[in-house]
């Protein structure tokens, strides 16, 4: 997959993120198989996310590569990849919890989020990410996407390792 550079959870939406790709050049993004030029728009699929309290159906777009045939999609950044809830307020519920803090802000904002999701995305954090965020000198109030994404070649809190490489477009 390839993530964009797409942050805001207030303004998103379909229209948002559409304009976003249909506004980029997929051959001059690069491909896993390390070579540019190859890739073009190439079907698309549906997934649910959990955003300020609605459950939101998003057509992701892909990309193909016409050198080594991958297909990749193109994920904002402000997903996790294969979670439904934003990496922000993942991120703020992990924070909230170091301070020993309530999540109810989240779960105010965002009230699809419960409890069993937080200590879900604690669980992840601890078992897979803390240590890696520690070990680069970084914090939870720390941007955490372009790090990762450079570093693991994972957004965080991402846990299933496909490859993920970051996107921003040259204009
Ligand atoms: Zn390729």
């Amino acid at each position: 997959m390839i993530t964009i550079p797409i942050e805001d959870c207030n303004s998103f939406s379909q229209k948002t993120y559409n304009d976003y790709v249909f506004g980029l050049q997929p051959h001059m993004m690069k491909c896993k198989c390390g070579r540019c030029g190859g890739l073009i728009f190439y079907g698309r699929y549906k997934r649910h996310l959990k955003i300020l309290g609605l459950f939101l159906s998003l057509i992701i777009q892909r990309v193909r590569c016409s050198f080594c045939g991958k297909t990749h999609a193109l994920i904002p950044s402000l997903i996790v990849p294969y979670s439904q809830i934003p990496r922000e307020d993942q991120q703020e519920i992990l924070k909230l919890n170091e301070e020993g803090k309530s999540a109810k802000p989240v779960f105010d904002r965002n009230f699809q989020i419960d409890e069993s999701h937080m200590r879900h995305i604690i669980r992840r954090y601890k078992r897979f990410w803390k240590e890696r965020i520690l070990s680069l000198g970084l914090s939870l109030n720390d941007r955490l996407t372009d790090v990762c994404l450079s570093v693991y070649s994972l957004q965080f809190m991402q846990i299933h390792r496909t490859w993920n490489s970051y996107f921003s477009s040259p204009t």
